[in-house]
C-alpha cells in the first residue's frame, strides 16, 4: 500500500539527483565557455595589438627615411624636384632655399633679359604676324642652328629659345622640334622657369596629345595649385594636412624639401610602408585620418608622433574569429560536460535500481511475514475447531473422530507443504538453496509425487491418473525439488479446479527431454494471465489468499527449481477449460549413469 507514494518520492529525489548537477553543471560550463571566450579575445586583443605596434614602428621607419632621403642630394631644386617626382616618393615636391624661400616650382620673377633676344623674338613675332611663315621658320632655325640664344631669357626670366621653338613646331609640325622641345621641358637641369615650363608642356600636350606625355606636369600643376593657396614656410618633418583639400604634406629633416601627397597616394605609401603581411589574415589595417570616427574598429592606437592626428585602426575580417579560436577548448568543455552527465545518469539509474531493489527486499519481507502469519493461522485454526469439537463430543462418535481425524490431516498436509514452500522460497532468496543432483529415474519422481496425492485425490469428485511413459530415461535432478516442483502443479490443479476434478500427470521422453506434465479441466488461465503466474506473490485472484488457499509462491518456487534443473515450464490454458504445465528436462547423458 505505502509503495507508490515512496516510489513517487524516489522519483522525484532522483529526479533531483540527476537535475541538479545537470543544471550546475551547464552552468559551470556556460561560464567556463564565457571564459573561454574572453581570455581568447584577450589573448588575440594582445597580439593584434603587437601587431599594430609593430606597424606603428614601420611607419615610423619610412617617414624618418624619407625625410631624411629627400634631401641628402645637393642637386639644384629643379633637378631634386624632377628626381623626387620620378622617384614616386610623392605626388609633388617644393623645394626651399635655407631662408624658407620657394626655389622651384617658384613663380616667375625679374630677370636680366637679353636685348638681342628680345629684338630677335620681336622679329619672329612680326614675321608670323605678317603672314610669312617661311621667313619665320627660317629666322628661328639659323637662330637655333647658331646657338646664339642659349640660355637668353626675357625680364620675367623665361627662355626665349623655347617659345621660338614652340612657334616654329605650331608653323611646321615637324617631329624633330617636337622632340627637341619635349627634351628641353624634361631636362630640369636647365634654368628654365617653372611657369613657363608648365605652360609649354600643356600647350605641347594640347597640339600633340599622342606624342606628348610629361611625367612631370602633374606635380608642377599641384605645387603650382598649392603655392597658390600661399603656404607658411614648412619646417616640420611631421605629416600635416595641407591646405589645399584632399592634399597632404611632409617636410624633408631641414625643411629644404616639402613633400605633397594626395590622399590616395598618401595610403597607398603608409600601406605599403606598414607592410601587410606582418598582421594576421583574419584582420586588416586602416588608416584614419585625423577627425576621422575611430569607432568601428577592434583595435585602434596613434600612428605614431610623426603622424599627428592620425590612428591606426585594426578590423576584423571574419567576424567569428573569436568563436573559432575558442571553439576547440570548448569542444573539450562540452564532451568533460557530456561524460560527467552521462556518469551522473548512469549513477542515478544504478542507484534508482538498487534503491528499487532494496524497496522490494523490504517489500517481499513485509508481504512474507503477513503471509506467513495467515497463511499458518488458517490451517491451524481450522485444526483446533476440529480438535475442539472432537473433545466436546461425548460419547466420542468413532466413525466423525475418523472423519475429523482426516480432516485434520489434511490440513496437517497442507500446513506442512506451506512450510516447505516458505522454507524453500526463503532459501532460494537467501541464495542458500543447495540441491543435490544425482541421476534419478524420471518415472520414480512422477510416482513419488502422484503417491503424495493419491490419496487426497481419491476423494469424491476427483479423477486422477498417473500416466508414465514406460522406460523414461533418467534426469539428473534432486529428486526431492522435482517431486515438490510436480507437488506443487497437482495441489494448484486440485486447487483451480471445480468439483468435478480431471487432473492427469504424465511422464513422457520427447527429443532427449524428459516431458513431466500436470493437466487440469479447471478454472483456466487467459493469455495474459499466463505470463504473470510464475511472479512471487502473484495470484490471478487476490481473494485466494485470504480463503487460505495459497500465497502466490507456489509457481516461482517451481520456476526456479527448474530453471536450477537447466530445464523450462511453460503453461497452455485457456479460461474455463483447464490448464496444462509442462515441464521440460534434459535427459541425463549417457555418462553420468
Ligand atoms: P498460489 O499459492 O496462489 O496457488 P501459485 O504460485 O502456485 O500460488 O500460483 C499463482 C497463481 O496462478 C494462482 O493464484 C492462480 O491464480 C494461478 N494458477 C496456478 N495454477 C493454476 C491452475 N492449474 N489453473 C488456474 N490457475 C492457476
Amino acid at each position: 500500500m505505502t509503495s507508490r507514494p515512496n516510489s513517487r518520492w524516489l522519483t522525484l529525489m532522483l529526479l533531483l539527483a540527476v537535475l541538479v548537477p545537470s543544471v550546475c553543471l551547464i552552468w559551470f560550463m556556460n561560464q567556463a565557455v564565457r571564459n573561454e571566450r574572453l581570455a581568447v579575445r584577450q589573448e588575440l586583443m594582445e597580439v593584434y595589438r603587437g601587431n599594430l605596434a609593430l606597424a606603428q614602428g614601420r611607419l615610423e621607419a619610412w617617414r624618418a627615411q624619407i625625410v631624411h632621403d629627400a634631401e641628402t642630394n645637393n642637386f639644384p631644386a629643379p633637378a631634386l624636384f624632377a628626381a623626387a617626382v620620378r622617384a614616386g616618393i610623392a605626388d609633388s615636391v617644393i623645394c626651399f632655399d635655407p631662408a624658407g624661400k620657394v626655389v622651384y616650382p617658384a613663380p616667375e620673377h625679374a630677370a636680366n633679359a637679353s636685348p638681342a633676344a628680345l629684338a630677335l623674338q620681336a622679329q619672329a613675332r612680326g614675321l608670323r604676324q605678317a603672314g610669312k611663315k617661311r621667313e619665320t621658320i627660317d629666322l628661328i632655325v639659323d637662330s637655333m642652328t647658331q646657338g646664339r640664344l642659349a640660355g637668353a631669357a626675357d625680364e620675367q626670366g623665361r627662355l626665349i629659345l623655347p617659345s621660338l621653338e614652340l612657334m616654329a613646331l605650331e608653323l611646321t609640325n615637324a617631329p624633330i622640334l617636337l622632340k627637341r622641345l619635349q627634351r628641353e621641358l624634361n631636362d630640369y637641369d636647365n634654368a628654365m622657369p617653372a611657369p613657363q615650363r608648365r605652360f609649354l608642356m600643356r600647350r605641347l600636350t594640347e597640339l600633340f596629345p599622342k606624342q606628348a606625355d610629361f611625367f612631370t606636369l602633374a606635380a608642377e600643376d599641384l605645387a603650382a595649385r598649392y603655392l597658390e593657396t600661399g603656404p607658411e614656410p614648412p619646417r616640420e618633418p611631421r605629416l600635416k594636412e595641407a591646405s589645399l583639400p584632399g592634399l597632404w604634406q611632409l617636410s624633408s629633416e631641414h625643411g629644404r624639401v616639402l613633400l605633397l601627397f594626395q590622399t590616395e597616394t598618401l595610403q597607398a605609401r603608409l600601406r605599403q610602408a606598414a607592410s601587410r603581411q606582418t598582421l594576421p589574415a583574419a584582420v586588416s589595417l586602416t588608416f584614419i585620418m585625423p577627425g576621422r570616427e575611430s569607432g568601428n574598429y577592434l583595435l585602434a592606437m596613434p600612428a605614431g608622433e610623426g603622424f599627428p592626428g592620425w590612428q591606426l585602426g585594426l578590423t576584423l575580417k571574419d567576424g567569428d574569429i573569436f568563436n573559432a579560436a575558442a571553439n576547440e577548448q570548448i569542444a573539450s568543455y562540452v564532451w568533460v560536460g557530456v561524460l560527467t552527465m552521462a556518469v551522473v545518469v548512469i549513477l542515478a539509474l544504478l542507484g534508482a535500481g538498487l534503491i528499487r531493489r532494496q524497496a522490494a527486499v523490504a517489500q517481499l519481507r513485509n508481504d512474507l511475514l503477513a503471509n506467513v502469519t495467515h497463511e499458518l493461522k488458517t490451517p491451524l485454526s481450522s485444526m483446533r475447531l476440529l480438535v475442539d469439537t472432537l473433545l466436546q463430543s461425548n460419547p466420542l462418535h468413532e466413525e466423525t473422530a475418523r472423519q475429523y481425524l482426516q480432516l485434520i490431516a489434511a490440513e496437517n498436509v497442507r500446513l506442512s507443504r506451506l512450510i516447505d514452500n516458505f522454507l524453500t522460497f526463503s532459501r532460494i532468496e537467501r541464495k542458500k538453496h543447495a540441491f543435490n543432483f544425482t541421476a534419478v529415474s524420471a518415472g520414480a519422481i512422477a510416482e513419488s509425487a502422484a503417491a503424495a496425492v493419491r490419496e487426497r485425490f481419491a476423494a469424491a469428485g476427483c479423477q486422477f491418473a498417473l500416466q508414465a511413459a514406460p522406460h523414461l530415461p533418467p534426469v539428473v535432478a534432486d529428486a526431492d525439488a522435482m517431486v515438490t516442483v510436480l507437488l506443487n502443479l497437482l495441489d494448484n490443479a486440485w486447487k483451480y479446479s471445480g468439483d468435478d476434478k480431471q487432473i492427469i500427470l504424465s511422464a513422457s521422453a520427447e527429443n532427449g527431454n524428459v516431458v513431466f506434465a500436470v493437466k487440469d479441466n479447471g478454472i483456466g488461465l487467459s493469455p495474459r494471465e499466463t505470463k504473470r503466474i510464475f511472479k512471487r506473490f502473484y495470484q490471478v485472484d487476490q481473494r485466494l489468499a485470504r480463503t487460505g488457499c495459497g500465497c502466490g509462491l507456489g509457481l516461482s518456487i517451481v520456476q526456479y527449481i527448474v530453471s536450477a534443473h537447466h530445464g523450462a515450464i511453460r503453461v497452455e490454458s485457456e479460461p474455463a477449460r483447464g490448464s496444462t504445465f509442462i515441464v521440460t528436462l534434459p535427459a541425463a547423458p549417457e555418462a553420468s549413469l
